[in-house]
């Protein structure tokens, strides 16, 4: 998930602060040492390889809050007006998420730590450029790329799942058009959520790296000012139907 920069430098539910080189960590006293010492480790490990990838310089050091569970969290943030199942965002500046041990029933915690950490940091890293009120953000590109970068740092090829794509189809009777999924920063993450906009968003993000590389997406970044299609060279309606056509040919394998 990623949303809107907002900061919570005074929340009540993480009193300790700890700096790093690049994180200003916040976090609670329920927090072990050893699983605290986890997710800087994690973070440290992908700072340099999300560096390279995104192809941006950041502005200041990163704030970190790890919540305790998902109450905190979601009381510290948008009020709780978050969806229920919600456990992570990323902004300009800052990641915010629940422990990996207290993820469930959202996430196991292995999956917390393969994908929720790492993956709030990419959000991260993807606004650095971007202004949230200003410039077109793209959710399928944002979200997809989130769940990519994984991948790359990793070489890991289970970063999305076709079987989840034709899950979703399933369920929903249809292949959502990219407006559902924002292809403009109006599609809330309540709808985004509804139409399985993860799934979608990594096989567009998928799509988009085969046809046009992976530097791609550092050009998208680096031009906050250009919808994503523009920086490809295609208009969104051809990429629609670019789009789509792969996801048909990679379910019908
Ligand atoms: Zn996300």
């Amino acid at each position: 998930m990623s949303d809107n920069q907002e900061n919570n430098e005074n929340s009540k539910y993480l009193p300790i602060i700890v700096n790093t080189p690049n994180y200003t960590f916040r976090y609670s006293d329920t927090l072990s040492e050893d699983e605290f010492q986890k997710i800087k480790k994690s973070l440290d490990s992908c700072y340099q390889p999300y560096k390279d990838f995104f192809g941006v310089e950041n502005h200041a050091k990163y704030r970190v809050y790890i919540y305790p569970s998902r109450d905190e969290f979601h009381d510290d943030w948008y009020n709780n007006k978050m969806p229920e199942n919600f456990i992570g965002l990323g902004g300009r500046g800052f990641l915010s998420f629940v422990s990996p041990q207290n993820c469930l029933p959202t996430m196991s915690y292995e999956r917390a730590w393969k994908e929720l950490v790492p993956h709030e940091l990419a959000h991260t890293f993807t606004f650095e450029n971007i202004n949230f009120f200003q410039s077109e953000w793209h959710r399928w590109f944002v979200e997809g790329i989130a769940n990519y970068v994984y991948f790359y740092r990793t070489g890991d090829v289970s970063w999305y799942s076709v079987e989840k794509v034709r899950k979703a189809i399933q369920l929903l009777g249809y292949i959502p058009d990219l407006n559902e999924l924002g292809s403009h920063n109006k599609v809330n993450l309540e709808v985004f959520s509804k139409n399985y906009g993860w799934q979608f968003a990594d096989v567009a993000v998928d799509y988009m790296i085969k046809e046009y590389s992976e530097d791609i997406v550092s050009k998208i970044i680096k031009n906050p000012d250009k919808t994503p299609f523009e920086v490809m060279g295609i208009t969104k309606s051809n990429f629609e139907i670019g789009w789509k056509k792969y996801i048909e040919e990679i379910i019908c394998v």
